[in-house]
């Protein structure tokens, strides 16, 4: 391979912690492709298909989708050839089914590093109260930074609305299952040493800031230095 080799990162943080807009800085700053399962099922639902429709049915009340689905999703994706450069993984693994099999899937390498953005509920709360999301690219906005022309998206002039997942009730039932299975994976990364807590408080230059440093403190590895 030609090409310098980046880092596998993976990304962990409650709903409204702004862990897609930060997947975003980070996959432009090292060059690799952002793998969002969130984006992938939702662009599944927006072209209509069968499986768009069962996945809508999932994600509208806020519930998980079948590890089976995710996994084959995922696996897919990762085999890919953008993905040997590296990737930021967003959104997955959830379960402890889908990061067994992520090991076995990168197996005998490992992810590089794995980030917890970490915001309190309160403040998750408020942000996704807030958040508009445009719908033909999916960049994210809100109430007090809307796009500059009405509700009109800056990058593809997509309609900017509220999501679909986003109500009282979806938001509570995803904040739950994120407590309950998937905040298990972060102590379980916290053993192995991977994990790096990173505070989502602050303007999002600062939070991104942070999160190179602390990336670029663990990575490349020494094994990755010495191969080149
Ligand atoms: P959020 O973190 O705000 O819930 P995402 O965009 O990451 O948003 O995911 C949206 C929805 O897509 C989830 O509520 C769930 O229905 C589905 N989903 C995404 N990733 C996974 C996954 N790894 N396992 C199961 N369901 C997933
Ligand atoms: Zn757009």
């Amino acid at each position: 391979m030609s090409e310098a080799q980046g880092p596998r990162l993976l990304i962990f943080g409650k709903q409204g912690a702004g862990k897609g807009t930060q997947c975003v800085r980070l996959c432009r700053h090292y060059r690799v492709p952002h793998i969002s399962t969130g984006d992938m099922f939702r662009a599944a639902v927006q072209s209509g298909s069968q499986l768009g429709e069962r996945l809508d049915s999932y994600m509208h009340a806020g519930e998980l989708i079948p590890d089976d689905l995710v996994i084959g999703v995922v696996s897919e994706r990762l085999s890919e050839e953008d993905a040997a450069r590296g990737f930021v993984l967003d959104g997955f693994p959830r379960t402890t089914a889908q990061a067994e099999k992520l090991s076995e899937l990168l197996a005998p390498g490992d992810v590089d590093l794995v980030l917890s953005l970490e915001v309190p509920t309160e403040v998750s709360l408020r942000r996704l109260a807030g958040r508009r999301v445009c719908r033909g690219c999916g960049t994210n906005y809100s109430v007090h930074s809307p796009p500059e022309q009405g509700w009109e998206c800056d990058h593809c002039g997509g309609e900017v609305v509220l999501r679909r997942d986003d109500t009282e009730h979806a938001i509570a039932r995803r904040l739950k299952l994120y407590e309950e299975q998937t905040e298990p994976l972060v102590s379980w990364y916290q053993e192995q040493e991977k994990l790096v807590a990173i505070d989502g408080i602050g303007p999002l230059d600062t939070v991104t800031d942070r999160l190179i440093r602390a990336i670029d403190r663990r990575w490349p590895t020494d094994q990755v230095r010495s191969a080149s």
